[in-house]
């Protein structure tokens, strides 16, 4: 049985101030959410402030985005090894703003991937098609060429530590939320792929979907068979409607 797991994505949002806040709200109802695993993922600079307000508490936290190299001469950058020195759990992976913003490919991605494993964070690797890429029929063969450029660097095995984020890219931030059956059937489709190379990982992924997720829609999603959570965006920027959305999965 797959435990449903909400996580928050703050992109470039938050203030010492504001997030203090957030986390306190967040921290004060997350007792109340049942079993659902929780996790934020805060800009990198507010990651030390968030882990010291969240150590011992139940909702876990992680980066948005990791380099592919552990350190060197790669300015700007902020590598697995570092995070893992302020207890992320997790790291977002090839989310579709730097794959769109900033040309992250998905050799690129897979290579971020396999360096988050690496020093033992999880990935929250993201796929999902643009609105084009949807109305041209290619979904599905889009979402399995970005599954496969982790399989083939990684092994489908690596999927075992991993968490896979579904995230049409017309729904985030758009306020257009994909129904609950056509994400379900995109969630179906990522399990079918993975059991076809392994039945046991294909079983044991928790598969998030993300895009315009709200406490009002939350739900019905995480009532799909396949959908084993969210990846929220703008509204895990309010502590009272991410907990809304952390309840509907306990
Ligand atoms: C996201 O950024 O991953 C996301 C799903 O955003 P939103 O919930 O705002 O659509």
């Amino acid at each position: 049985m797959r435990q449903i797991l909400v996580a928050g994505n703050w992109k470039l949002n938050g203030s010492r101030d504001s997030i203090e806040q957030l986390i306190s709200g967040i921290v004060a109802g997350a007792d109340k959410t049942g079993s659902t695993q929780i996790a934020v993922c805060p800009p990198f600079v507010y990651i030390p402030q968030v882990a010291e307000r969240l150590a011992g508490s139940k909702v876990a936290w992680g980066s948005q985005d990791v380099s592919d190299q552990d350190s060197g001469a790669f300015t700007g950058e902020v590598s697995a090894p570092m995070l893992n020195e302020f207890n992320c759990t997790y790291a977002i992976v090839g989310h579709s703003e730097r794959r769109s913003l900033y040309a992250e490919d998905d050799a690129f991605t897979a290579r971020k991937f396999a360096a988050a494993r690496k020093a033992g964070l999880i990935p929250i690797l993201c796929v999902g098609e643009t609105l084009e890429e949807r109305e041209q029929g290619v979904t599905e063969s889009v979402v399995a060429r970005q599954l496969d450029a982790v399989i083939n660097l990684e092994g489908v095995e690596a999927l075992n530590d991993a968490v896979i984020a579904y995230e049409p890219v017309w729904a985030i931030g758009t306020g257009k939320t994909a129904t609950p059956q056509q994400a379900q059937d995109m969630h179906a489709f990522i399990r079918g792929t993975l059991a076809g190379l392994n039945a046991g990982v294909a079983d044991k992924v928790q598969i998030l979907y993300g895009g315009s997720v709200k406490g009002a829609n939350a739900a019905e999603l995480f009532a799909m068979a396949d959908i084993d959570g969210g990846l929220i965006g703008g509204a895990s920027l309010d502590a009272s409607e991410f907990l809304t959305i952390c309840s509907a999965g306990a």
